[in-house]
């Protein structure tokens, strides 16, 4: 099989790409953000390109390690007839990116649109708040194998636009795939709007076209469209020639060129990417890969992990943050940049951990709190009365009296019963209030029992 994508997400800006009309189109009633230029009203003239998305677009497509297109760029008229576009055509730009690689995967080339309204039949209504919200589309070469192969780039492809702080992230992503196999034609599939959504398209036109071919059945070239709700693809039409869409260079609008100057500003303003820091990371700290890719997850925490490191062992730190950390953001629903954690706290904390002020058990429930509270974790460790880590004796008076209190655990675990030795450990950390070290516990406990 083989497999490639065309990727549209929302560059991120205040306004529209050729007018001033706010980009917020879902918090207003439909049809409130628009203009005579976004309507495409008789005479209307678009303004120039907003520059916010074009160095956006350019910031994309230099993180994605692509060449910038040396030469004039300019919008062109891609026409075709829906109710979303009331001026018959869309604005698409020639390419300003081309020849990038991500992960192995080659991109085509990267360019600007504009995004066309929203028709909703359902409703009976056309709202053109979306009308004119600047789009970047990234085309990649056919170089996917598998749909988990897609679903990977696109996952890391998602990565990178949000690292770029320029683009709205999987939200707004719209995918197009187009997908061979070996003797059969290229058929295109529209309109997905999730990573989850493009990966189950792609399994199950796998599987059509290979039980086409088996057949002995041509498989047409053709667009199809994907019934999410169904899990299904469908024909739409016979695949359009790009002369249907009488592409012209677009008249109102002045070319674009990227200067040097701007290339090498941006340059040194952009991060660095995550597919490449995921590298840096398991050389320099030494990380497995799916470490680095956990830590590297949010740029904010692979941020506040290298200033951490600076005074935390690597290896220490990242069991922590990839393990309790983001168990505890997920739970939250949380980004570490909306936690509130700084460096600082997190240096505290292991601090306490690793000079055994606190247990690792209750090193996990002071980090439960690091996200709803604004205390230190110190304070929060002493709040919680959880300094502090109770001596071998004082263990084992506590594994007496469990044991003395809970015979039916005892003679469950003399029959074999694992969960029991689990049981009479939570009562060790109960009665010695969590301060008892879990490996500890388990081994004083055997011995007794
Ligand atoms: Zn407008």
């Amino acid at each position: 099989m083989k497999c490639g994508l065309e990727i549209h997400v929302q560059l991120e800006t205040d306004s529209k790409l050729f007018c001033d009309c706010p980009t917020n189109y879902q918090d207003v009633p439909a049809n409130t953000n628009i203009c005579h230029v976004c309507l495409n009203q008789p005479g209307a003239k678009p303004f120039p390109t907003n520059e916010k998305a074009l160095e956006g677009a350019l910031k994309i497509a230099l993180m994605l390690d692509c060449k910038i297109a040396d030469d004039i760029t300019y919008f062109m008229r891609k026409h075709y007839n829906y109710p979303d576009l009331p001026s018959g055509y869309q604005r698409t730009s020639i390419p300003i990116g081309y020849e990038g690689d991500l992960n192995g995967v080659r991109i085509r080339e990267v360019h600007m649109e504009e995004d066309p309204g929203q028709y909703k039949p359902d409703l009976g209504l056309v709202d053109f708040n979306r009308s004119g919200i600047p789009l970047i589309e990234i085309v990649t070469e056919p170089d996917m194998n598998s749909p988990e192969e897609a679903r990977a780039f696109l996952r890391e492809l998602i990565r990178v636009l949000d690292y770029s702080g320029n683009a709205r992230g999987e939200g707004s992503m719209r995918a197009d795939v187009n997908i061979s196999l070996e003797g059969g034609k290229r058929v295109e599939i529209k309109n997905m709007n999730s990573i989850k959504g493009a990966y189950k398209a792609l399994k199950f036109e796998m599987v059509r076209q290979k039980n086409l071919l088996k057949r002995g059945v041509e498989v047409t070239q053709e667009t199809r469209a994907f019934l999410e709700a169904q899990m299904i693809t469908v024909s739409m039409r016979l695949k359009e020639e790009a002369e249907d869409y009488r592409y012209i260079p677009d008249p109102d609008l002045p070319p674009m060129l990227a200067e040097e100057e701007q290339i090498d500003s941006i340059k040194e303003r952009m991060p660095e990417p995550p597919h490449i820091k995921v590298k840096r990371f398991m050389k320099e700290y030494n990380l497995a890969e799916e470490h680095a890719k956990v830590i590297t997850s949010e740029l904010e925490l692979a941020d506040a992990f290298e200033e951490i490191v600076k005074q935390i062992d690597a290896e220490f730190a990242a069991l922590w943050m990839r393990d309790e950390l983001k168990r505890v953001l997920y739970y939250n629903k949380m980004s570490f940049a909306d936690s509130g954690i700084t460096p600082e706290n997190m240096v505290e904390f292991l601090q306490m951990v690793q000079k055994k002020e606190v247990t690792t058990k209750a090193g996990q429930r002071i980090i439960e709190q690091m996200p709803i509270s604004s205390k230190s974790p110190r304070a929060l460790a002493e709040e919680m009365g959880l300094v502090g880590i109770v001596n071998d004796d004082e263990v084992l008076q506590a594994a007496k009296q469990a044991i003395a209190e809970n015979p039916e655990a005892v003679s469950d675990y003399h029959e074999g019963k694992k969960a029991a030795l689990n049981f009479l450990v939570g009562q060790v950390m109960r009665l010695t209030r969590g301060k008892a070290e879990p490996g500890n516990t388990v081994q004083i406990l055997k011995e007794l029992l």
